[in-house]
């Protein structure tokens, strides 16, 4: 099925300043998508949905929800599909960083980051699929991290890594069941990007550090990312599914 004239895309975890997920929503809107943002703080939300609509002159909404809470989630994505033109892509980038050392880990901090970064992805494609397949057509991408293809080694540590390749065999699961009816599902696996997620300790001395651990010269930026996702949700890559597109200057390779 062919994608719509007016086309939406919804972003969960796309309200921080100088995240991935906020510049994904412009670069989006930049290229002809209605957006949709879902984020823990709504008032955020929706002040990034009104700057889109006036940047890019799209239509945009937003909605609160704690993605670790699926009542949450199925009523934001509710009010958005409402809201807006046919939702042809979801966007999953609601995520914690967890620099906590195994030995450390608590009962809370497991269930606390698997909530978010795992059930969160979880229960946001469940109900974005629900109308996409109704639709005969759909994107879904989710952000996994190098850290789960080489068993972090980069900042968070063994829960988010955990939670972050339960992402990737989540995508290829739901890839293979919902192909047959028109919704491709794929993952990005970032290495090192500059946003906040790292809590103020990404010094200028630190991305120095990584950027040598990898082939590129430098770390990621939002817009690195934002153009892989781009393409993993555009029409004309309807022909990949299934895929892990590692966007990390060349750190892991496989
Ligand atoms: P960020 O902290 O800037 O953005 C995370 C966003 O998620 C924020 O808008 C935050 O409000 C939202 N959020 C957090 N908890 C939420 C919840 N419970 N419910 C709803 N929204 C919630 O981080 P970022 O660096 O832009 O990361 C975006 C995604 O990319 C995350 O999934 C992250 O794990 C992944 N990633 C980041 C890097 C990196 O180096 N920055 C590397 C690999 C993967």
């Amino acid at each position: 099925t062919a994608f719509p004239e007016s086309k939406t895309v919804v972003l969960t975890g796309a309200a921080s300043p100088r995240g991935i997920g906020r510049a994904s929503a412009h670069y989006l809107a930049e290229h002809g998508w209605n957006v949709g943002i879902i984020d823990l703080d709504a008032d955020a939300a929706k002040a990034v949905a009104a700057e889109i609509a006036e940047q890019h002159g799209v239509q945009a909404a937003g909605a609160g929800a704690n993605v670790a809470d699926e009542a949450q989630v199925r009523a934001a994505y509710d009010e958005l599909e409402a809201a807006l033109p046919q939702i042809v892509a979801l966007v999953n980038l609601a995520g914690v960083s967890s620099p906590v050392p195994y030995l450390e880990v608590t009962a809370d901090e497991w269930n606390r980051v698997m909530g978010i970064n795992m059930n969160g992805v979880h229960y946001a494609t469940r109900r974005a699929v629900e109308s996409m397949v109704q639709h005969g057509v759909g994107r879904v991408v989710s952000l996994s991290s190098v850290s789960a293809q080489r068993g972090g080694g980069t900042f968070s540590k063994t829960v988010y890594s955990a939670a972050k390749a339960g992402v990737i065999g989540f995508t290829r699961s739901v890839a293979r069941e919902l192909g047959p009816q028109g919704v491709t599902v794929n993952a990005i696996s970032p290495g090192p990007i500059d946003t906040d997620i790292m809590g103020g300790t990404l010094t200028e001395e630190r991305k120095a550090a990584m950027a040598a651990d990898g082939v590129l010269p430098r770390i990621g930026t939002p817009r690195d990312i934002a153009a892989a996702i781009a393409y993993l949700i555009s029409e004309d890559a309807g022909f990949v599914t299934g895929q892990t597109l590692n966007v990390d200057g060349g750190l892991y390779m496989h």
